[in-house]
């Protein structure tokens, strides 16, 4: 195997490792545990295919250093650092369009979402400001909690980024970026409301 197939088996490896662990997480402990363990996992990724990042810049650089051809007496290490950080400059790498993150994501996406539910029977479908059935629910990604999209943004028009969860007896203080849609949680009401229009 080349060196190359096995750094990405490598990689994939270590990304089954930390979905594996956030699967581990889900089922134990209070969503607020989960959410911090799993952020862990997230961070531990992004690290991961940060130095997937700049191997794959260093290859490449390698290779343009192994193809020079000159009669010349050449200075390779300095040949090899300038193309380096050509290349470097060339392409700001982001983390959150990186195929192999973007792929994590989505996988502890479909694992704690899943586990993070509430049994259907004791969902709360009514939003705690209003009081009434929620529409379109969004969620808290720090404490878990569930409410309907415009009362909750409505909250946020203050002049503080922050809001304290509007769940009773729910510490947590929560930015705009932490309420989130969440595909299966949508899914989840959307069936609710099917069977209520049914009675
Ligand atoms: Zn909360």
């Amino acid at each position: 195997m080349s060196v190359t197939a096995e750094w990405q088996q490598m990689m994939s490896e270590i990304q089954n490792l930390l979905v594996d662990n956030c699967a581990q997480i889900s089922k134990y402990g209070s969503d607020m545990e989960k959410t911090e363990l799993v952020n862990q996992m997230t961070t531990a990724m992004k690290e991961v295919c940060e130095i997937n990042n700049s191997f794959a810049h260093q290859k490449k650089a390698l290779h343009w250093c192994q193809n020079i051809q000159s009669e010349d007496h050449i200075d390779y290490d300095s040949e090899y650092q300038k193309k380096l950080a050509e290349i470097k400059k060339g392409k700001k790498y982001n983390v959150e369009s990186d195929e192999l993150f973007k792929e994590f994501k989505e996988r502890v996406e479909d694992i704690t979402s899943n586990e993070f539910e509430v049994e259907e029977s004791d969902m709360n479908f009514l939003d705690p400001i209003t009081k009434q059935t929620i529409k379109q629910p969004v969620k808290s990604q720090i404490c878990g909690h569930v409410f309907d999209k415009d009362s909750i943004d409505s909250m946020f028009r203050g002049r503080d980024p922050y809001i304290r969860c509007p769940y009773v007896g729910c510490p947590n203080k929560l930015r705009k970026k932490d309420i989130q849609e969440d595909k299966h949680l949508t899914q989840k009401f959307e069936r609710f409301l099917n069977t209520q229009s049914q009675r």
